[in-house]
């Protein structure tokens, strides 16, 4: 599966963000939405095309998809020495496809801050800062490693060795390496080293529900992000926690209430999704409408190994409708008589939203 590790200095609402995650699937039938572990939660990805879907297909069954996302806490400043959870924190970490960096922008006197003050600016070099020794730490081992093995003229090692030379400095001075304008043949080559401060990376800002305007602190993480490249979803978790709390009708109501479209959360999993190159095709049977997570570029058998490998494997052809067609033409019947029912074979790549019927040998 998919993850996404939520981080952050202590008190900023991480456990928040990640009950309001956990609890926001509960209600959604015939899928078993869980905590996994206690830090780890199984997230359905909100998407309105699936409805549509199954009020054409009427199913038995609706399931979306899921992505994961994982409570990483105990970062504290000195993790990169091993203090507090240090350790255990940094190999959590390690183990994600993406980073949710939980900021805290909302002033509130009964929540203490770990540095008795709210200073977004402080509290992303603090944690940037670990994650960048972390990757000092593991660069530095890996240049000693391939000092000896690039004596023997190995061309490869050269040329990676040549990269962590050039990057050890910008690290040492805490800088993340999401920074360093690596291109993607440069971070292919440092992919084995599991650096974190490479791996995509959101920031969550934490505001107070009257904090999405006019609010310096999110200004401030705005800054960071566009120096970084990185992207920032605002969100109250506070009320994020009680709207997940909420049974749909209810729900409905409070976001009316709210002015808002959609729970903030909704766009904390989209990002996560995005952040992570993911895209989604449906199947729609009479059985199941379900909505399939594949990375962007998928190839249609990389699709179908989705569902089951057996289908990679004994791939035939994929019978493909555009989700637009499907819809606007009343479903599978309707896409076929106005010829917008295509097969495709092994190297059609998938498009987002592709309603899909796989043809496969046993
Ligand atoms: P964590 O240590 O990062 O997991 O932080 P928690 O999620 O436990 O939150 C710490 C405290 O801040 C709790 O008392 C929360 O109720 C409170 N809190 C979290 N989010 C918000 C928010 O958006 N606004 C306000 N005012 N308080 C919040």
């Amino acid at each position: 599966g998919f993850n996404c590790g939520i981080v952050g200095l202590p008190n900023v609402g991480k456990s928040t963000l990640f009950n309001a995650l956990t609890k926001s699937g509960i209600d959604a039938e015939n899928f078993p939405f869980c905590t996994i572990e206690p830090n780890v939660g199984i997230v359905p990805m909100p998407d309105p095309r699936l409805d549509k879907l199954a009020e054409i297909v009427k199913p038995q069954k609706v399931i979306p998809t899921t992505m994961e996302f994982v409570d990483i806490a105990g970062l504290v400043a000195g993790a990169s020495k091993g203090e507090g959870l240090g350790n255990q924190f940094l190999a959590n970490i390690r183990e994600t496809q993406a980073i949710a960096h939980v900021v805290r922008c909302f002033d509130n006197d009964n929540v203490i801050h770990v540095s008795n003050q709210v200073d977004p600016r402080a509290d992303i070099e603090t944690i940037n800062l670990e994650l960048a020794l972390a990757d000092l730490d593991t660069v530095e081992r890996a240049i000693q490693r391939l000092a000896r093995v690039v004596k023997g003229g190995d061309k490869e090692a050269i040329a990676t060795k040549a990269i962590l030379d050039r990057i050890q400095p910008h690290l040492a001075e805490g800088q993340p390496l999401r920074s360093f304008g690596l291109d993607d043949d440069e971070k292919h080559q440092l992919k084995s080293f599991g650096l974190l401060t490479l791996k995509p990376t959101m920031y969550i800002a934490n505001v107070n529900e009257d904090g999405f305007e006019n609010n310096p602190y999110l200004d401030t993480v705005n800054e960071i992000a566009a120096e970084e490249g990185a992207v920032v979803v605002p969100v109250c978790n506070q009320i994020e926690a009680e709207i997940a709390e909420l049974d749909d009708e209810e729900r409905a109501m409070f976001l009316d209430e709210m002015g808002m479209e959609e729970p903030g959360l909704d766009r904390v999993i989209r990002a996560g999704y995005a952040l992570l190159g993911l895209q989604t095709y449906f199947t729609a049977g009479v059985k199941e409408v379900r909505a399939w997570t594949v990375k962007i570029g998928a190839t249609a058998p990389e699709g179908a190994g989705v569902i089951h490998t057996d289908f990679q494997k004994g791939f035939i052809r994929a019978e493909v409708v555009a989700y637009d067609d499907f819809v606007a033409l009343g479903g599978e019947q309707g896409a076929k008589d106005a010829g917008k029912w295509r097969l495709e074979g092994k190297d059609y790549v998938l498009k987002d939203g592709d309603v899909v019927h796989f043809r496969f040998n046993v």
